[in-house]
């Protein structure tokens, strides 16, 4: 264990305790094999008699639970094991006080409650915004295209502004209504719900072709609604 002690790293605070490779003795009681043990000049002793006996084991993994059961501990220790492929010493968790541990984990299961009561609230915030935002689009596609049938601008409105979708209404031009985006997403839906654009692709039009032989319908649309036509051929979005 000699050559141990010479390549154990410094603890940066409290005790270093070592998980032996082999079995190991304590030189102060003789009990063992020793699970964890202090070297003490170079010589193992068992946590009991290095006074380490009343901490607990906490396995490695959660870093905050770690960090914050150090931090409630007045006395805590460092436990390592010797990875004999790597050549290192690596660590394999703490030895903290029992009551520092649960304030710890009282700590942790506090922020997750935090979290989550935070996550609800934006979420809510959000479906708020995205309603108001779609209320403010439909409003637009209105003005611009007074024609427009109001349950027709409402879902168009609310298909493009979707949260996280990438389509036109969460795009920055869309934020600020351009009239861009605004007419874009209403020529969109156009296409799909009042051309036989869909119908063409799936039928093996290339898409600059499809695109060509519904061109005059889509303008007569658009210039219909832009001049506060009716809409009588309404199509259900
Ligand atoms: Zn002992």
């Amino acid at each position: 264990m000699a050559a141990v002690s010479l390549t154990v790293p410094a603890p940066r605070t409290g005790f270093l305790v070592v998980q032996p490779l082999r079995r190991k003795y304590c030189a102060g009681c003789r009990r063992g094999p020793l699970p964890m043990l202090v070297l003490e000049d170079a010589a193992p002793r068992c946590l009991d008699c290095a006074d380490l006996g009343h901490l607990v084991f906490l396995p490695r993994g959660d870093t905050a639970l770690t960090r914050r059961s150090r931090e409630e501990s007045g006395l805590s220790a460092v436990v390592v094991r010797f990875n004999r492929r790597k050549g290192r010493y690596e660590r394999q968790g703490v030895l903290v006080e029992e009551a520092a541990l649960t304030r710890a984990e009282e700590r942790c299961l506090a922020d997750a409650e935090a979290r989550r009561r935070r996550r609800t609230r934006d979420a809510r915030h959000r479906a708020a915004q995205d309603e108001r935002f779609a209320e403010t689009f439909a409003a637009e596609i209105l003005r611009l295209l007074p024609g427009c049938p109001a349950g027709r601008a409402r879902g168009i409105a609310a298909h493009a502004s979707l949260r996280g979708s990438g389509r036109v209404g969460r795009s920055a031009a869309g934020r600020a209504l351009s009239e861009g985006a605004v007419v874009s997403a209403v020529v969109a839906s156009v296409r799909h719900l009042d051309t036989p654009y869909d119908r063409l692709l799936m039928s093996g039009v290339p898409r600059h072709e499809a695109r060509r032989r519904i061109a005059a319908d889509m303008e007569a649309r658009i210039r219909t609604w832009r001049e506060g036509g009716d809409g009588t051929d309404e199509t259900v979005p």
